[in-house]
């Protein structure tokens, strides 16, 4: 059996930086909060859990005092800010960059919407932590929308200003905009209110797909590591799933049925922005445990 990890899969480096931050202090300090799991991958947590890493969620940022709490590179909204300067919590702020940026610029975007009359809309999942974080910079006013099926939530005839939550799928944004354009059209006739679209989507997951798709096309079966929780997960593994129909998506070595391999087939061992490289070995390993592999 041929096995190959693609070496392109694992963390972005907005994953990087934080995991980087925390386990800094974790060898200095031995215990640091982290608000929300670090990242979307449920072994990399139990790593760094192990380490002294522990997980709170808003509630318990609530009853901390005089302490120092992470922000991962998800983000946080604004009320997370306010809560920590009142208990005099200090927080190591690991939101990545281009998150940090995109909450800077849709601020300033409802701003200049609000004295239009316009909306600022999201592409993205209502729950996901970097779309709260989002819509916290628009007093929660921002319309999210998952997809096309979403679009009658807007009113067609003020302005609008779209962007995209960073791991959501380019082609679905671009029919978006197309299809925002359209019913702008159709709603108003010959008289135009402006339509904006900032495209948002970060690239190091957008260009995933393509590198994806050629690692999984000459596999014979593709296995796909991510934890369970993770949306860029789940839409990087229906792209592997898309081009190579045997691809099977674990989270630990554990899940793997051997039945689903022949002892000559070369398989392909492929992950989300959030799955570590160590895992992807560990996947590896298990494999030749039982088969004879190259
Ligand atoms: S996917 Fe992009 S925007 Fe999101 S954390 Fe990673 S580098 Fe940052």
């Amino acid at each position: 059996m041929k096995v190959r990890i693609d070496i392109q899969s694992g963390f972005c480096f907005g994953v990087v930086y934080a995991i980087n931050k925390a386990e800094s202090i974790l060898r200095e300090q031995g215990h640091l909060y982290v608000l929300g799991d670090i990242v979307h991958n449920e072994q990399e947590v139990k790593r760094l859990t192990e380490m002294g890493l522990e997980v709170i969620d808003h509630e318990k940022l609530k009853q901390l005092k005089d302490t120092q709490v992470l922000i991962r590179a998800h983000g946080e909204p604004t009320e997370t800010y306010k809560i920590a300067y009142e208990n005099n919590i200090k927080l190591i702020d690991a939101s990545c960059p281009v998150v940090l940026r995109l909450q800077n610029q849709i601020r300033q975007v409802y701003l200049d919407m609000k004295e239009q009359g316009g909306q600022v809309v999201i592409f993205g999942k209502p729950n996901h932590p970097e779309v709260i974080g989002l819509r916290s910079q628009t007093n929660y006013e921002a319309i999210v929308i998952q997809g096309l099926d979403d679009l009658d939530n807007i009113d067609f005839t003020r302005p609008v200003a779209l962007f995209a939550q960073t791991t959501k799928n380019l082609k679905l944004f671009y029919q978006i905009v197309s299809e925002i354009g359209k019913r702008m059209k159709i709603a108003l006739g010959k008289e135009q209110v402006p339509f904006k679209y900032y495209d948002t989507i970060c690239r190091q997951v957008s260009h995933r797909d393509r590198e994806l798709q050629t690692f999984c096309k000459d596999k014979d079966v593709v296995l796909f590591v991510s934890g369970k929780k993770s949306s860029n997960g789940k839409m990087l593994y229906g792209v592997c799933k898309q081009v190579n129909p045997n691809t099977y998506f674990i989270s630990s070595p554990e899940e793997i049925d051997f039945s689903w391999f022949r002892p000559d087939d070369t398989v392909g061992i492929c992950g989300a922005t959030s799955t570590p490289q160590w895992l992807m070995q560990k996947v590896k390993d298990y494999l030749a445990q039982k088969f004879e592999i190259e």
